[in-house]
């Protein structure tokens, strides 16, 4: 089912469930050097919650996003279809994903419903066709 916007829309106690797994994964992150922790959990279609956090790295490119660990997570398992995200920062105003977890999330899931929360309860939500228009898509290769 999709809303206004053609996100999917999730009822609010699944969004609630989101938030707070996003929140309790954010305090596991693994930040050191940006100290700026991010938590993940990503709703599958079938019900199923994955959870993510940044790990970041001395070799500072080899750091991975919280996002994407959610998406690794759930595809491990066999999950490949979403219909939302909660993301949850220590930041003063909601976060929205970096470019590239845009993209990760684009490939299963472009009526994604992406929430974001802050701890002290702030929380902003877009589709992820908003957030990443026109996207470079598994079509895109269609047309080589
Ligand atoms: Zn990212």
């Amino acid at each position: 089912m999709l809303d206004a916007d053609g996100a999917v829309a999730a009822d609010e106690l699944e969004v609630e469930k989101l938030r707070a797994r996003a929140l309790a994964t954010m305090d596991r992150a693994y930040a050191p050097y940006s100290r700026f922790k991010v938590g993940a959990a990503l709703l599958g279609s079938d019900g199923s919650i994955w959870e993510g956090c940044n790990v970041e790295n001395a070799a500072y490119p080899a750091g991975m996003c919280a996002e994407r660990g959610a998406v690794s997570a759930a595809v491990a398992h066999g999950v490949q279809q979403f219909d939302a995200i909660a993301i949850a920062t220590e930041a003063q105003e909601p976060t929205p994903p970096c470019g590239i977890c845009r993209q990760v999330l684009e490939e299963f899931a472009p009526q994604l419903l992406v929430v974001s929360v802050t701890r002290e309860g702030k929380m902003a939500r877009w589709s992820l066709a908003d957030l990443l228009p026109r996207a470079f898509t598994p079509h895109s290769l269609d047309r080589r």
